[in-house]
C-alpha cells in the first residue's frame, strides 16, 4: 500500500465520507458522493425529451416531442441536454459547491456530467468546450467558475479542448434568480463577447453550464458564438429546471 493510500484510509476513519446531500455517513461498500436513499431520488433525464431544449416530460408516457417554448422561440443552440432534474438533492449539492466553495463537491458533480452518456448526442462531432463565463467581479468574489470545473472534467474524459477565455462576459448583470423569462432575456442581452473570432470560426462547440433554467443565458452565449462564426452549438448542463 502506498503512503497516500494509508493517509487516505486514516483520513476516512477520522473523517468518514458523508453523503453530500444529507450528511449521512457513507458505508465503505456504498457508492461515493450520495447515500443510497438520496441517490434513489435523483431523476436522470433520459427519455421523453424535447429534441431541441431537452425539456423532459417526466410524467408523460408519450415519445419525445417539441415543447411549446421551442415551437415559438428562436434558439441559437441546436440542442440542449442535462443530466438530472433540478431538485432538492442536487440543488443542495450545487449550493454547497458554489456558495460554500466546496471544490470536492464540485469534482463529484463534475463526474456526474462527465460520466453520463447522452443518448442522442456524439461527442466526436465537437472540437471545443466553452464554459459559460462569469463576470470578473463575480469570479473574484467566488474564486472559481463552476462551469469551468464541469467543462474541465468533461474535456478530460472526452478529450476535447476547453477554452475559458474565448467567450467573455463584458456586462455585469443582475442575478437571473426571481426574474421572468422575458426579464431574463432582457437582462442578459449583449452580456457576452468573443475575444478571438478566428478560433471560433467553423467550429462545433459545446457550451457548459451548471443549471438550465429558462435557457436565456445559454441562448445568449450561443447567439454570441454563432454571430462570431461558429458552425453549431450544443448546450450541456448538469441539471435542468423542469
Ligand atoms: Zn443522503
Ligand atoms: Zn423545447
Amino acid at each position: 500500500m502506498i503512503f497516500n493510500e494509508i493517509l487516505n484510509n486514516i483520513g476516512n476513519i477520522i473523517f468518514p465520507p458523508q453523503c453530500i446531500s444529507c450528511a449521512t455517513i457513507l458505508q465503505p461498500s456504498e457508492e461515493k458522493v450520495f447515500c443510497p436513499t438520496c441517490r434513489k431520488q435523483i431523476k436522470y433525464l433520459t427519455r421523453s425529451l424535447c429534441p431541441i431544449c431537452g425539456m423532459a416530460f417526466l410524467n408523460s408516457p408519450s415519445e419525445s416531442h417539441l415543447c411549446g417554448n421551442c415551437l415559438e422561440n428562436k434558439l441559437y443552440f441546436s440542442c440542449a441536454r442535462a443530466v438530472v432534474s433540478y431538485e432538492t438533492i442536487i440543488l443542495n449539492a450545487i449550493h454547497q459547491f458554489k456558495y460554500g466553495r466546496d471544490l470536492s463537491i464540485g469534482s463529484a458533480l463534475a463526474s456526474f456530467l462527465a460520466d453520463f452518456s447522452f443518448s442522442d448526442f456524439e461527442f466526436q462531432d465537437y472540437s471545443l468546450l466553452v464554459p459559460v463565463p462569469l463576470h470578473i467581479k463575480k469570479l473574484r468574489e467566488r474564486g472559481f467558475n463552476q462551469s469551468l470545473i464541469l467543462a474541465n472534467a468533461l474535456g478530460k474524459k472526452q478529450r476535447i479542448d476547453v477554452n475559458f477565455s474565448l467567450l467573455k462576459r463584458r456586462k455585469s448583470t443582475l442575478t437571473q434568480t426571481g426574474l421572468s423569462k422575458k426579464e431574463r432575456e432582457q437582462n442578459i442581452k449583449g452580456a457576452f463577447e468573443v475575444s478571438n473570432k478566428k478560433k471560433i470560426a467553423g467550429k462545433n462547440i459545446i457550451l457548459i453550464d451548471d443549471v438550465y433554467t429558462t435557457g436565456a443565458t445559454l441562448n445568449e452565449c450561443a447567439k454570441t458564438l454563432m454571430k462570431a462564426g461558429a458552425e453549431k452549438i450544443v448546450a450541456l448542463t448538469l441539471t435542468r429546471v423542469l
